[in-house]
């Protein structure tokens, strides 16, 4: 239908949120979305990191064997960064038998989906995501120069209608985009740090929908701030001085009629959801690594910043890992605050709604809520560190009442490949305070 399409993006997911795959002519197009396409099992999970995979056993016990990538049926969706227009579809990975690939972090999420289905509930989600478009030419980031004012933005602040309008011609082509790949923006706000923006998400009755809706949204940032001569990041804490990025998920659970199991008709909530929270509690020590799956996400979850560092859930509290927002009680719902914009959308998504399942199976109740600054309270912590939160969802006793063995597996020899790479890199800020001074 479209004759100015020349080549097609065929790509899965992997377990660092990475879309992965091959440009492909488009005349292939037809015989992909039949008979699939074969990746090597590893794409999900050996990453730029590849150098370091000689411990990777899940990966040389199959001899790196491939796996058959089939359509998710997400319609495929133009893209229009690139010099040519072009397409994407997206694949998820099954076995030669046809069966689903238990380490794909897409088919963790729709197993928990047709967990909640087989209960008659259907969770209904919405994200937000925050980023920083920086000055691309720097090797670190910098703020970029306003398109209208040619000067470089330096101070920091929430809401400012200015910023808005000076990358509104950016801004234009994202909502474009959505538009064209069919992904529900909602808002956009400018965020509290130089450069960082927010864009909401509509909430969609379709978890696996508002994941892959979270996916293809990074990707179309990336390159629509590229085609503006600027880059985007969702790393999660970019500069250490500015705000993190976060990536907060809203939901709900509703029944067949489409009503809201959350609504008590009034501002507390049902005990569906209370039990909800309690299972998140249970479970978010263990599952941080899903949140915060990168050397850089610790950095994010710092006091006094609007990310969480406590466990704990409170009502109309941004200091809470988990905020209960005021409002018409029909739209009463979680927000889950933990997750940086550099976290796997089908893992975080997987981790959450899992995690409120549990809590609903066995009817964990959770702890009071507290009130006014978190920060300032003693509570039981998240991990501090990047190793911590690898052993915890290594241990963790929830982990494989959520995730498949594999993909639990498979997470933790990735995350450990990379953490072995960090660990033998010396640092900038090593070499400014010691080479000389000690
Ligand atoms: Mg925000
Ligand atoms: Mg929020």
């Amino acid at each position: 239908e479209r004759p100015e399409i020349e080549s097609v993006f065929a790509c899965v997911c992997d377990l660092n949120g990475a879309m992965r795959g091959k440009r492909l002519p488009i005349e292939k197009a037809k015989s992909i979305m039949d008979d699939g396409l074969r990746l090597p099992l590893s794409v999900l999970s050996v990453d730029i990191w590849g150098e370091d995979i000689e411990n990777n056993e899940l990966v040389f016990e199959t001899g790196d064997s491939d796996g058959i990538c089939e359509h998710t049926g997400r319609p495929i969706v133009m893209v229009n960064w690139t010099s040519r227009p072009s397409a994407l579809v997206m694949f998820w990975m099954h076995t030669e038998d046809g069966s689903p690939f238990p380490g794909d972090p897409r088919h963790a999420l729709s197993n928990i989906v047709q967990r909640y289905k087989a209960r008659g509930l259907t969770p209904v989600v919405a994200t937000e995501l925050e980023f920083y478009l920086c000055d691309p030419r720097e090797a670190q980031p910098r703020p970029p120069c306003s398109p209208v004012t040619g000067k470089r933005l330096d101070s920091d602040g929430a809401l400012s209608l200015d910023e808005l309008e000076h990358f509104d011609e950016f801004l234009n082509d994202v909502y474009d985009a959505c538009h064209e790949q069919g992904i529900p923006a909602d808002a956009a706000i400018s965020e509290n740090g130089a450069g960082q923006f927010e864009i909401n998400m509509v909430h969609v009755a379709d978890p696996l929908q508002a994941a892959d809706d979270a996916v293809l949204f990074k990707r179309l940032v990336r390159g629509i701030a590229r085609k503006h001569g600027m880059a985007a990041t969702f790393m999660a804490k970019p500069y250490g001085d500015r705000s993190g990025s976060g990536f907060h998920v809203h939901f709900s659970l509703v029944d067949e009629n489409g009503v809201n199991l959350f609504d008590n008709g009034g501002n507390t909530g049902t005990p569906l959801l209370l039990n909800a929270v309690g299972g998140l509690l249970e479970t978010m020590h263990e599952n941080t690594l899903t949140f915060a799956p990168h050397q850089n996400s610790y950095r994010r979850l710092l006091p006094g910043t609007h990310a969480p560092t406590g466990i704990s859930w409170g009502y109309e509290n941004r200091t809470a890992a988990i905020r209960i927002p005021g409002g018409n009680h029909k739209a009463r719902r979680i927000e889950h605050r933990v997750a940086g914009a550099d976290a796997n959308p089908y893992l975080v998504l997987g981790s959450i709604l899992g995690g409120a399942l549990i809590g609903i199976e066995q009817g964990i109740a959770p702890c009071p809520p507290i009130d006014g600054d978190a920060y300032s309270q003693k509570l039981d912590h998240l991990p501090l560190d990047w190793a911590t939160a690898i052993q915890a969802f290594r241990r963790g006793r929830h982990v494989q009442d959520i995730f498949s063995r594999r993909l639990q597996t498979m997470l933790v020899e990735c995350k450990m490949q990379e953490l072995k790479r960090f660990t033998r890199y010396v640092t900038d800020f090593e070499y400014d305070a010691y080479l000389e001074s000690v």
